[in-house]
């Protein structure tokens, strides 16, 4: 039953010619799938509205091949051959109640246009702001016209794909609506330039061509950045992204804010709080009587609840939370508060979209899998026999495993050497912004305490010989892995010398139960990060927070080189120095040597020296996998003690990132006695069109 505390987040909203059922709104995002995995992205956002959303919307979808954004794979809706797609995804998110919305854009210069190779398009001529050494031309009056007549013919056909909401995009510095808007990339001197009415005409002109064209039955948002975090250098809340929503008010039927860029409006957890944006958008809804929608990674009822009645926003957008739990409206309509698999704000599903992979979330194992694999967040088919599984390890995978294995109403036994749930999860939470990641182990054990048919030991450190005993027949090791502590990385392919009676350490000595906080000796620290995601950046920054010199060397051009696929490169830089840590880049450690580490320049090898009182190694991982290959050499013996299975998962099978694991864990039990054929591809194929 739900509670009546939540009855508003159920009121119905009416947005211009349709309504939506309730105020769950999840906004455009970014899926790795767009026009390439149109079945996968149609599942998934069908998934959403089954999970209670109101609105579905899509990711961007290009409007013309004139802005096209290859090598990243968003919506397309150049012409007809598109509507079979799309038909797809709205008939998906209308067969579960849902309002599908579309977000068109024209990217101008943010489209390198690699694959269609026309000239990029852009109110001055401009660098196109992706790094590609081209330059967009600046519009005149006949590109004007015909952009507006691309985007009045996508929007109709958006209409024939059975959208309820067509989008008007001016956001994330990435539309060339923003483009116009903008001070720094407009220097017209025609009507479409100069004051801010005429920087504002183009928005206006299409906010009103796609009325005409689609207003009758679809209604149309408005997309915009209301603050571009630059001050006087941009569009700002207090300044002209005020002006904008006092000037175009009633104009758009809904609109949707936020701020600019999207580095700055999906921050991770890291750097930013629930509901950071609230500072920004707060004015908007008294500017306006149509509906407004904001996001801030809300996952607590209790504060949708409080923005509603705040009058700062009228639905609550998301697109994060929708992502690690689909179902998150039912869950609070059913008064299921405690199921809500909370999101964790680490940007892994962003991660998908920068490789141009379909999205995966740490959360959310199942997300992009609900048409290849045929999963689905909630349910799982149950197994075909009670059969007894021991899960040895407490980590992200073996939680989930244990999780996911109960739930099919396996027997399941889940042993944890430690004396707490959670292994990485619990450890990596405690280093600094990133407590939210405790919340991987925080769900898993609410959901695990239900299941009367797994039993839990902690502080239970097994032993193949242990294992042997039990005689249970299914045997999944999920013990992680452990930092290296002989400098061998994604460069170092060899150990570092002068490396023993040193005060050396590794991730692990400051997780955990690890002491090396207190162990560490007087004078300037040395981290070394040679494996690139978080751990490197982050310890550095744990480290300068004891006062002491801290250097970070790495052999990458940037700090924690990959954060740049989940958004937060710039912010670990800013942080960093910030905190007073100095930043050794393009540089590799060759050797520790006394009070002091030998470093060589990453490209042409010239030496230096860095003095050194204690040296910590972010390098690599080995897996804790002694136990699997102490059951393997003793295979003889399974049959006796009754073992019918051995796996190993997650960290323990390949070191990887926490979504990795959790993944992992899930699918063993999802793959729970089937027999897989190695040479068999273990999902659906997108097809692809010959001709
Ligand atoms: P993953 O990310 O793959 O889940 P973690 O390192 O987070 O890996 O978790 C592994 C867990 O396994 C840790 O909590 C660790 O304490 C536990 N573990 C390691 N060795 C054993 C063992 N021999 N018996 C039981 N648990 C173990
Ligand atoms: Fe949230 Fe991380 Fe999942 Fe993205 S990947 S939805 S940030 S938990």
């Amino acid at each position: 039953m739900r509670d009546p505390r939540y009855d508003i987040l159920f009121e119905p909203v009416r947005i211009g010619p349709v309504t939506a059922r309730n105020r769950f709104y999840q906004v455009p995002h970014c899926c790795g799938m767009g026009y390439r995995y149109p079945s996968s992205s149609a599942a998934m956002r069908g998934v959403k509205a089954e999970g209670g959303w109101a609105v579905v919307c899509t990711e961007e979808a290009e409007i013309h091949h004139s802005a096209e954004v290859t090598p990243y794979l968003e919506n397309r809706i150049w012409d007809d051959q598109d509507l079979p797609h799309l038909r797809a995804l709205t008939e998906a998110v209308h067969a579960q109640g849902g309002l599908a919305g579309i977000e068109l854009v024209h990217n101008g210069q943010h489209a390198a246009n690699h694959y269609s190779r026309e000239v990029p398009l852009a109110p001055s001529h401009r660098v196109i702001d992706n790094g590609a050494p081209l330059q967009a031309r600046a519009m005149d009056k006949t590109d004007i016209a015909n952009l507006r007549r691309w985007h009045r013919q996508a929007a109709l056909r958006a209409r024939e794909a059975g959208f309820d909401i067509v989008y008007v995009y001016a956001g994330h510095d990435m539309t060339v609506l923003q483009h116009f808007l903008s001070r720094r990339h407009n220097e017209r001197t025609d009507e479409y330039g100069g004051s801010l009415e005429n920087r504002l005409r183009l928005t206006r002109e299409i906010l009103i061509d796609t009325k005409e064209a689609v207003g009758d039955r679809c209604a149309v948002a408005f997309r915009f950045a209301v603050d571009e975090l630059l001050g006087e250098d941009g569009i700002s809340a207090e300044g002209e992204g005020r002006e904008v929503v006092e000037r175009l008010a009633e104009l758009p039927d809904l609109w949707d804010v936020n701020v600019s860029t999207w580095q700055n409006d999906s921050q991770t957890a890291r750097f930013a709080e629930e509901g950071y944006q609230e500072r920004y958008i707060g004015f908007v809804k008294s500017l306006t009587t149509k509906p407004v929608v904001g996001v801030g990674r809300y996952t607590s009822p209790d504060a949708m609840v409080r923005v509603v009645k705040q009058g700062i926003m009228d639905m609550i957008g998301a697109a994060r939370p929708s992502i690690a739990d689909p179902f998150l409206p039912k869950k609070i309509e059913e008064g299921r508060i405690e199921d809500i698999r909370e999101c964790i704000g680490c940007n892994i599903c962003v991660s998908g979209d920068e490789v141009s992979a379909p999205i995966r979330c740490t959360q959310n194992p199942t997300m992009g899998e609900e048409w290849r694999r045929g999963w689905h967040p909630e349910a799982i088919p149950p197994a075909r026999n009670r059969e007894r599984v021991l899960v040895v390890g407490g980590g992200p995978a073996g939680l989930e495993a244990a999780r996911a294995c109960g739930q099919r109403g396996l027997e399941v036994v889940l042993a944890e050497a430690s004396g707490a749930w959670g292994g990485r999860s619990l450890h990596e939470s405690r280093l600094p912004g990133l407590s939210s990641w405790g919340r991987v182990k925080d769900w898993r054990l609410g959901q695990l305490h239900k299941l009367a048919n797994v039993e839990m030991y902690l502080a239970s450190r097994l032993t193949a010989e242990d294992i042997l005993g039990y005689g249970i027949p299914h045997v999944v090791i999920a013990t992680g892995a452990a930092w290296r502590r002989d400098g061998i990385g994604r460069n170092g392919f060899r150990p570092l010398p002068g490396l023993d009676g040193t005060a050396v350490f590794t991730p692990d000595d400051f997780l955990g139960e690890g002491d090396g906080l207190d162990r560490l000796p007087e004078g300037p620290l040395v981290v070394y990060d040679d494996e690139g995601y978080v751990m490197g950046g982050v310890l550095a920054e744990l480290l300068a927070k004891t006062g002491r010199a801290v250097t970070l060397v790495t052999p990458a051009a940037v700090v924690s080189p990959w954060t740049d696929k989940t958004m937060e490169q710039p912010f670990v830089h800013k942080r960093l120095v910030q905190a007073g840590v100095t930043l050794r880049l393009s540089t590799l450690l060759t050797a520790r040597d006394g009070d002091a580490v030998d470093l060589a320049c990453a490209y042409t090898g010239a030496p230096a020296r860095l003095d050194c009182a204690a040296l910590v190694l972010v390098t690599s991982r080995r897996p804790r996998d002694e136990i699997y290959l102490d059951l393997k050499v003793r295979e003889a013996q399974w049959g006796e003690s009754g073992i019918e299975s051995l796996r190993t998962i997650g960290d323990c099978h390949a070191p990887a990132t926490i979504a990795a694991a959790v993944y992992a864990g899930h699918r063993y039990a999802r793959e729970f006695g089937e027999a897989i054929d190695p040479d068999v591809t273990p999902f659906r194929r997108e097809a692809i069109r010959v001709g």
